[in-house]
């Protein structure tokens, strides 16, 4: 699925979690922003396809394969491989708890805390940053198999999970208008909270059980299989096919604003 889409479902996850920390403004933007963020990481794995990967990065670690293959390999930093997988989002939301430990502790002269104490104080924002990260990969798994079958979200384990083909790896305009409707409705109702007193978390977390129920409905009735492994002729049938259906399930005005936004987009979306 498009990295714009991954990174506004993480945004999306932020408004819900953030509804659970009893703290200010500030903090509760935090939760929001990290989540995003972890919503947009796992992809940093197709850095590979950077034209700068094999002079610089591949020859750092004198990788034998060029940057294109590593891509489309089962190495474990391969695409959709070690990066995809929920220990990578636990170890990264651990790691990243580790730094904010020691710039605690070097800094702000929070020295009395231990790593474990600091830890649970933050527990808010690490469940933001590996949920934002998990709903990435979870997201993928509808995509076609291609070379890797899915994603590696067991890792250590060898199996892929997912490669589903339910929906095109991108033009999935339907979806990222409800994930979109999903943050916006939470991030207004936030804002109302701060001036009417009523059960923000109920709403909030209703307004994405709506949202995610809606989103699987929609990919599990398209009307056409995306499904293929390694590579497909049919490629550009398949390209094709996904802007009729965006065209069918939005009709004509909708699909037009969507499309030129995407082609005002430098990424594929
Ligand atoms: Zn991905």
């Amino acid at each position: 699925m498009d990295i714009l889409t991954h990174t506004l479902s993480g945004v999306a996850i932020g408004t819900v979690v953030s509804s659970f920390a009893n703290s200010g403004f500030k903090n509760k933007l935090g939760i929001v922003l990290i989540s995003g963020f972890a919503g947009a990481l796992p992809d940093l794995d197709a850095i590979s396809l950077w034209s700068g990967f094999d002079p610089t990065i591949g020859n750092l670690f004198n990788l034998s394969e060029s940057g294109k293959d590593i891509y489309s390999a089962k190495f474990w930093y391969s695409h959709h491989a070690f990066l995809h997988s929920a220990f990578a989002g636990l170890l990264i939301a651990g790691l990243l708890g580790l730094i904010s430990y020691l710039i605690d502790s070097k800094f702000k002269g929070l020295k009395n805390k231990s790593f474990l104490e600091s830890l649970y104080q933050k527990r808010i924002i690490m469940i933001g940053f590996f949920l934002g990260f998990l709903i990435h990969l979870i997201e993928d798994m509808p995509t076609p198999a291609s070379n890797w079958g899915g994603v590696n979200f067991f890792w250590p384990s060898k199996s892929y999970i997912g490669g589903t083909g339910d929906i095109w790896w991108w033009n999935n305009y339907d979806i990222f208008l409800i994930v979109f409707g999903v943050m916006v409705t939470n991030l207004i109702l936030h804002l109302i909270q701060r001036f009417a007193h009523f059960d923000l978390r109920k709403f909030i977390v209703g307004v994405f059980i709506i949202g995610f129920s809606i989103a699987i409905i929609q990919i599990k009735t398209r009307d056409f299989d995306f499904a293929y492994s390694g590579h497909s002729i049919r490629y550009q049938e398949f390209e094709d096919k996904s802007k009729q259906q965006q065209k069918e399930i939005l009709g004509d005005k909708l699909y037009r604003m969507m499309e030129n936004f995407d082609n005002k987009l430098n990424i594929y979306f």
